[in-house]
């Protein structure tokens, strides 16, 4: 495997330099690791420009040329001597992989389950915008068969996955096909059956519109809380947790009160139900590219005049509801929520839009990237983690636009871009 040197801007670390070893992050060099077996023996092995030891010593903020990559020899070790074999240096503005934590490679929106063929389009599309992570947020499509190293139909160099199951509903309150549809009583043994299908989180559809209310028709709760309660605590028992799609203000007391671990969308959130979320370490997936599709969501309700009306007041609302949670320090993770359209509205989209309504562009980056990584429990700088980065040409807290083209991918310490 190729052995890399990672240099410049490195994001979310104090760490000026590090290594890619056997696809693995290490903090020491390993060529002068050899050097202290060999007794020091200096050896001129072949290699790129010579080059001053102190150019990689820059850990600077935007002012060198960068995003290249490129072979040195041993001249480009600040520690002097270095074995072969030679090291390919990566320099630029490096994050830990982005984190798409709501998008949906297994999910159809037919009756028939997704191909092959389309779950690995979709992952390449992720991968190809800098995703290293995702988090699976409901799909029919159990897609282990290809991203589960255990499989036999594994496909290597994929975006990793964290699967939730299938979306949780009741009848006629959701979009067809998607979810598995049962009656509030049955939903704690639901909750822990997609628990068994996931990689430790399930999702709910906790708020939508009660067609049955005719002209009155508005967002209203699938769940009792009291059920909701339960169902929550026998995910935790298990040992999962729990991501709650909502739209409506008058639901999130009831996640609130149950304790769920991650509110999806959040439109309908108070200041208050906010203050309350980041004070119990609930994590905010503000969705914010979708939430900008409310306009076009009203504009098919023609049949219902409340529901229209609701979800056009929140996106006259948005941009300054999403100024609200900045201001008031949600815990974010950011997710595109996309499916077959991930290549054109994938992570790229997202932070653009999320930047457009008022989130700072440092705040986006570090909750696509390390900030989100770590709250969802995945490594990122740590000396012996896989090594799963994205680097950047160019600033993309200067730009954010940048997220579109990244200079490079490597997933396990393998370059894919
Ligand atoms: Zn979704």
């Amino acid at each position: 495997m190729v052995t890399y040197h990672l240099t410049g801007a490195l994001r979310g670390t104090d760490l000026t330099e590090v290594w890619v070893v056997e696809g693995r992050i290490s903090h020491r060099n390993p060529a002068a690791a050899r050097c202290d077996l060999s007794g020091g023996a200096r050896h001129d092995s072949t290699g790129g420009p010579d080059r001053p030891a102190a150019a990689d010593g820059d850990n600077g903020q935007g002012e060198r040329t960068a995003g290249s990559e490129r072979t040195s020899g041993s001249t480009a070790s600040p520690n002097g001597p270095e074995a072969s074999p030679e090291i390919v240096e990566i320099t630029g503005w490096i994050y830990p992989g982005l984190l798409d934590a709501h998008t949906h490679p297994g999910l159809s929106h037919t009756a028939d389950p997704v191909t092959d063929g389309e779950v690995l389009r979709r992952l390449r599309a992720c991968r190809a915008q800098g995703v290293t992570h995702i988090r699976e947020m409901g799909a029919q499509r159990d897609v282990a068969t290809l991203t589960s190293p255990d499989s036999p139909t594994y496909v290597p160099g994929l975006p990793k996955v964290i699967r939730a199951g299938r979306h949780i509903a009741r009848p006629m309150r959701y979009m067809r096909h998607l979810p598995s549809e049962i009656e509030p009583r049955e939903l704690p043994a639901e909750a822990l059956r997609q628990l068994a299908r996931s990689d430790g989180w399930i999702k709910l559809v906790g708020d939508w519109i009660d067609r049955s209310e005719g002209l009155a028709a508005d967002l209203r709760p699938l769940w009792p809380r009291d059920v909701l309660v339960e169902a929550v605590a026998a995910v935790h028992e298990a040992g999962g947790k729990v991501a709650v799609h909502t739209f409506a203000t008058e639901t999130v007391d009831d996640l609130l009160a149950a304790g769920v671990d991650s509110i999806e969308h959040g439109s309908g959130m108070t200041r208050d139900q906010l203050l309350e979320a980041r004070d119990r370490g609930i994590l905010i997936d503000p969705t914010v590219r979708q939430m900008a599709t409310f306009p076009e969501i009203a504009s098919h309700a023609t049949k219902y005049p409340v529901y229209r009306d609701h979800m056009l007041s929140m996106d006259a609302g948005r941009a300054k509801h999403i100024q609200l949670m900045v201001e008031l320090g949600s815990h974010f993770i950011m997710g595109s929520d996309t499916a077959e359209d991930v290549a054109e509205r994938g992570m790229s989209v997202e932070l653009a839009r999320a930047v457009a309504d008022g989130m700072p562009a440092s705040v986006s980056m570090s909750a696509a990237s390390y900030e989100g990584r770590r709250r969802l429990g995945l490594p990122t700088w740590e000396e012996g983690a896989p090594a799963d980065f994205v680097v950047y040409n160019a600033d993309p807290e200067q730009d954010v636009s940048t997220t579109a083209w990244p200079a490079a991918v490597l997933i396990d310490g393998v370059s894919t871009a």
